[in-house]
């Protein structure tokens, strides 16, 4: 589908980043910038907020509304609340709006999804929907369902609670079908042992998070042929090795010879979020100084731009836009999750090289003024 995204860029346009996407680096004064060659927002975005444009127009005068974020970008949901679009659940939700819905209100179903029970609600209250799902999302969903029929329990790279993932999870228990979600390689370790027989079932559920398997799963019962998906904005590095660490086990305890019936691995990580992990990468391999990665503290593929950063030894910060910038760096912890407030962050050595980076969900306006702040921060102006 093409995506007339026209009205969305240049709404959230800057003139700065434009110089920038096109030549990757510029010096003012003692800072040299750096920009990867692919960040901030993804097609899937442009389609969802021209979609909600598109629908603003054509259901003028309807209430309109969200089910909660549109996408993990403060400002944009900001935007769309002064336009006169409510919300359903979440901070700024309209008390009562969610149960008064009717044939007159208009519902916008987020990029990210919603779950089965949540489309079954709307649709028995007759609203209009407007769905702005991503392509990319549906990709899990139809490899899960494929999984389901022929047997497999899914296990989900993903973050139990984030939307696409509750999206996925209630679409297997739609089905009758069983999942696992691992946040991470470590989450993994401790289902692997499980697999391989080195941990008691208790010491399986207490290593992993709340909400992590399906209601009813049994362990010894379910856990016989996996069928592995990601959320579509994790660290693509750390699925793979999610994906080959479950093969290990299947294979340690079932043998190699039946990996081909009781193992499967399907990436589905999107094509923005490998492309802007790839070029985050080969920024961060350029050892600038400081790395600054901008994006909603929400936001999954803004998180893991972070760690990206990181893996590769380079001090990258997640910080959600210029008003993170002062005295002290306010900035989501990546292990913790914790927003911690950090002294003495800018380094004094001159020249000093900064990258920066942005979610997919991170207009390139925000980008944008989070540079034009450290500028400003360190002393230097941009020539006029
Ligand atoms: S990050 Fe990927 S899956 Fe998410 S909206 Fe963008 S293109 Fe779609």
């Amino acid at each position: 589908m093409n995506v007339d995204n026209t009205e969305v860029r240049q709404t959230y346009r800057n003139p700065l980043v434009e110089d920038l996407r096109r030549t990757g680096s510029c010096q003012v004064g003692q800072l040299e910038l750096l920009l990867p060659q692919s960040f901030g927002f993804c097609w899937g975005v442009d389609r969802a907020l021209a979609m909600v444009e598109e629908a603003r127009r054509e259901y003028e005068g309807r209430p309109m509304w969200l089910i909660s974020s549109i996408i993990h970008n403060p400002r944009v949901n900001a935007d769309l609340r002064a336009k006169g679009i409510g919300f359903l659940r979440g901070q700024f939700a309209t008390p009562g709006a969610l149960e008064q819905l009717g044939a007159e209100d208009v519902v916008i179903v987020p990029a990210f999804s919603a779950t089965v029970e949540d489309m079954q609600d709307l649709q028995q209250r007759g609203v209009t929907i407007v769905d702005t799902t991503c392509p990319w999302v549906i990709k899990p969903h139809k490899r899960t369902l494929k999984y389901l029929k022929e047997g497999f329990t899914t296990v989900i790279h993903g973050t139990v609670g984030h939307e696409e993932t509750a999206a996925t999870c209630s679409l297997i228990e739609s089905h009758g079908g069983h999942y696992v979600v691992v946040y991470s390689i470590e989450e993994t370790e401790v289902l692997a042992a499980f697999l391989e027989g080195r941990l008691q079932e208790d010491d399986l559920r207490a290593g992993l998070r709340c909400g992590s398997f399906s209601p009813g799963l049994d362990f010894n019962r379910d856990l016989q042929r996996l069928g592995v998906i990601n959320q579509t904005t994790m660290l693509a590095s750390e699925s793979r090795a999610i994906g080959d660490r479950l093969k290990l086990a299947l294979a340690h305890r079932d043998g190699e010879e039946a990996l081909e019936q009781n193992f499967r691995d399907f990436d589905t990580i999107c094509r923005a979020t490998q492309d802007n992990q790839d070029a985050a990468a080969a920024v961060a391999e350029l050892a600038p100084d400081l790395y600054l990665v901008v994006g909603g503290y929400d936001s999954s593929n803004t998180k893991n731009l972070a760690r990206v950063g990181r893996r590769l030894g380079v001090p990258a910060f997640h910080i959600e836009g210029p008003d993170c910038i002062g005295p002290q760096l306010v900035h989501r912890d990546r292990t913790s999750g914790e927003i911690l407030h950090e002294a003495h962050w800018l380094p004094e050595r001159r020249p000093l090289r900064v990258a920066f980076t942005a979610g997919a969900s991170t207009p390139d306006a925000l980008l944008g003024e989070v540079i034009e702040r450290l500028l400003s921060f360190a002393g230097e102006k941009l020539p006029v």
